[in-house]
């Protein structure tokens, strides 16, 4: 993902090598060229703006330090430029003082939150944690199934309902499983919701009721890099219908454009807390927006 960004924009780069000093006129282009690469990854459009805007400014105005060219400034100015609109600081967890740690997944189905569930677990197992996974996920036939030989594979228990514990009720299902978190002393317990397939009001309605019941302290918004232009739209959608704290992008090994992903952070003002970059339970990690920054600019 990103190698058409990552292209376009070193090809700018060189354009503006050898050159003492960056006339207006340089400026101007390496903004419009920029822009273009931008718009082509699929960046949101006010994103792009403030982007480019913010790189002119900068390239005008900055002093040129001593041990930089022209040209490493501006890489350096759009470096810092990106890790900004990737959320600035890697966001960690934020664990609860007392009792479990809840920690909701919300998203469209295909998302890869079943997946990524377990990968999560898999990552806070390594880190000493002891979580329950919970099957929230009662409308897509298979789904409790899957995060079944998903939590079997990484070795982590799964809460899924039995008759008498809320059969075709995730928010009774959800509670109860806080309830059963407590008794075997688990420290995290991470929900796995359903999602539909495009954003409707009743799988809203019962993420916000499964969030109500449960009062997480994190709400993950789970979305594929590969869905173009629509992540920033759900992203907004699920911000609106449930509200979350951090963002995770999946599927960041897929060869798409990636810029809508890219977009997320800045549009909602929710950090990328997790990347999940494969079918592998280890493929998965924090992510890091200056990491990515670099990345993209290597
Ligand atoms: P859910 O409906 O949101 O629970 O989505 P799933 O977890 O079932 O994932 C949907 C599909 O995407 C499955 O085939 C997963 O194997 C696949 N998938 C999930 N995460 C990733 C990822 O990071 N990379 C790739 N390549 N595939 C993924």
């Amino acid at each position: 993902m990103f190698a058409t960004l990552s292209d376009r924009l070193a090809a700018t780069f060189k354009d503006l090598r050898g050159k003492g000093r960056l006339s207006e006129a340089d400026i101007d282009a390496t903004a419009r060229e920029i822009r273009i690469a931008l718009l082509e990854a699929d960046v949101a459009l006010p994103v792009v703006k403030q982007f480019v805007g913010a790189v002119k400014e900068r390239a005008r105005s900055e002093e040129v330090s001593q041990a930089l060219n022209p040209a490493q400034q501006v890489v350096k100015i759009v470096d810092e430029e990106l890790v900004a609109i990737l959320g600035g600081e890697t966001r960690r967890l934020r664990f609860a003082k007392q009792g479990p740690t809840v920690i909701m997944l919300a998203g469209l189905q295909g998302a890869g939150k079943t997946t990524l569930a377990a990968k999560l677990a898999l990552w806070l197992k390594e880190q000493g944690k002891t979580p329950l996974l919970v099957a929230c996920d009662l409308q897509r036939p298979n789904a409790v199934k899957q995060l079944q030989v998903n939590g079997e594979r990484v070795g982590v228990p799964v809460f899924a309902p039995e008759p008498g514990n809320g059969v075709g009720d995730p928010v009774g299902v959800a509670r109860a499983s806080v309830e059963e978190a407590k008794r075997r002393l688990h420290d995290v317990v991470i929900v796995d919701t359903a999602g539909r397939l495009g954003v409707d009001a009743e799988l809203m309605q019962q993420a916000a009721d499964i969030r109500d019941a449960v009062q997480p302290d994190e709400v993950l918004f789970v979305v594929d890099a590969m869905i173009g232009q629509d992540a920033v739209t759900t992203a907004q959608a699920f911000l609106d219908g449930v509200g979350y704290d951090g963002v995770v992008l999946t599927k960041l090994d897929g060869d798409a454009r990636g810029g809508a992903a890219l977009s997320i952070a800045s549009v909602t003002g929710k950090p990328v807390m997790f990347a999940s970059n494969g079918e592998k339970m280890t493929d998965f990690d924090l992510f890091h927006p200056d990491r990515m920054a670099s990345r993209i600019l290597d």
